[in-house]
């Protein structure tokens, strides 16, 4: 009987011991909480939210959406603890944080197959095992890991500028140029006159910032400096930094007074970040502030600008889409280490992962289909760009395209969740 070792019962922890052990594995669960807290936890319960009770968009044409009904169809533990406790939130899921990870807890407790740890790991062992520590891993387990995957493929934080979609983005005003021309023109640029300089400016400095918590501060200003920052310092400071429009010239050869850069983010150019706007300011300000560019007025943020502390693998190429690492076949990663994002997607892989070890173990492999959204992360986490990696949501930019053209977003999405739901259907797992 082959036991696995399961590091950390978060939200992918928790999903992966689920899952193993319903179907006969043996599993120890190892949580170092209620000994050992993480400085953003509170309490001792398996799957605990350390932030917001939202899960995000119910709609399947919602990338978060959709994963959360791939997840369901594999009788996730975590989608059903969210269903069982939801409270009202419009379209949104959100929970009664508490009932749903005491019941997420007592359910694992209660599985006969699974063998709960409270203590810190500090080195990984020769068993089959998931490392699920999150952003949060400790320092112990965190050298241990860098020991196995290399010195500078760990990173301790996270500061990432804004990912939009490129649908939304005006062409008529913004503008394919790269700076002097050098190079590809791999940029789209979106120029401001003075007068919408001035405005984003004056947004830019009232905007919320959010809260900070107090293990953020150690590394915060090193060489990557929010661009509300960078504002508050004074206008030259953003006009001379990434809003420099020297080289920049529009198509007609005006030089604007300002220009914010657009770089793509993955191959297809689905995805551009706003460059050198890695920013600590709210959600729901980044969007009001940002879509007040010239060109990104309509928009959709694929992913928002973040700043905190983020222990994240630098997994393209070190990790298959299985999420198993490819120098030992024994050990895999799973939820927010791997470079996912969020609560959901953290699940998501612990699932994903889960079930390619119990594959594993009888011999055969599970496929990663990048037209599943489960699929598609384990794909985008193993071969995005290494030198660029950034976490990330789970959204359609990252999932295989239709073979027909469909304008209509909304119906493409539609027709891309159908998709996806069927193979998931037909899983063998
Ligand atoms: P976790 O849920 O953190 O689980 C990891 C577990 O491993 C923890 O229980 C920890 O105690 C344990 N552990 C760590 N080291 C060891 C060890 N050596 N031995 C034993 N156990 C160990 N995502 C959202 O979707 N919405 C949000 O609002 C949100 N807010 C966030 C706020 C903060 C401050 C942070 C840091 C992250 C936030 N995230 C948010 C991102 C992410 O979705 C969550 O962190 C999510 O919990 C990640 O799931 P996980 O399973 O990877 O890690």
């Amino acid at each position: 009987d082959q036991i696995v070792d399961i590091i950390g019962a978060g939200l992918a922890g928790s999903e992966a011991a689920y899952q193993l052990a319903k179907r006969g594995v043996h599993v120890r669960l190892h949580e170092m909480r209620s000994k050992k807290m993480t400085p953003a936890h509170h309490t001792d319960q398996f799957a605990e939210l350390v932030c917001t009770n939202s899960m995000r968009s119910n709609d399947i044409t919602n990338g978060v959406g959709l994963l959360k009904e791939e997840m369901r169809q594999l009788d996730s533990i975590i989608m059903k603890s969210a269903d069982a406790h939801q409270v009202p939130a419009g379209s949104a899921l959100a929970v009664d944080r508490d009932n749903f990870s005491e019941f997420v807890t007592k359910s694992l407790k209660e599985m006969p197959n699974i063998e709960v740890v409270n203590d810190e790991v500090k080195n990984i062992g020769d068993n089959y095992t998931i490392v699920a520590t999150g952003p949060l891993t400790s320092d112990d387990l965190s050298k241990s890991i860098k020991e196995i995957t290399g010195q500078n493929q760990l990173y301790f934080y996270d500061a990432a500028a804004p990912i939009i979609s490129s649908e939304g983005i005006d062409r008529s005003v913004v503008y394919e140029k790269s700076r002097y021309d050098k190079g590809e023109a791999a940029y789209l640029n979106c120029p401001m006159n003075e007068e919408q300089f001035k405005r984003f400016y004056e947004a830019l400095i009232g905007a919320e910032t959010a809260e900070l918590h107090d293990f953020e501060d150690e590394k915060y200003f090193e060489g990557c400096m929010p661009v509300e920052e960078m504002a508050s310092r004074g206008e030259k400071t953003l006009l001379f930094g990434p809003l420099k429009p020297v080289g920049l010239e529009t198509p007609s050869g005006e030089m604007p007074y300002a220009v914010v850069q657009l770089r793509q983010d993955n191959v297809s150019k689905s995805m551009y970040n706003i460059v050198g706007f890695q920013t600590h300011l709210k959600w729901g300000e980044q969007k009001r502030v940002f879509q007040m560019i010239p060109g990104l007025e309509n928009v959709e943020f694929i992913r928002y600008g973040v700043m905190h502390r983020n222990t994240f693998l630098n997994s393209p190429g070190m990790l298959s889409g299985n999420y198993q690492l490819k120098d030992n076949s024994k050990i895999y990663f799973a939820g927010q280490i791997t470079g996912v994002e969020g609560y959901v997607e953290s699940a998501g892989s612990g699932l994903f992962a889960a079930l390619s070890l119990f594959k594993q173990l009888k011999g055969e492999k599970l496929k990663v289909d990048p037209k599943t959204m489960i699929g598609a992360m384990g794909n985008y986490v193993a071969n995005a760009d290494s030198k660029y990696f950034q976490p990330m949501n789970a959204n359609f930019g990252i999932v295989t395209p239709l073979d027909q053209k469909i304008r209509n977003k909304k119906e493409r999405r539609q027709l891309m969740a159908e998709r996806a739901l069927e193979i998931v259907k037909q899983m063998e797992v």
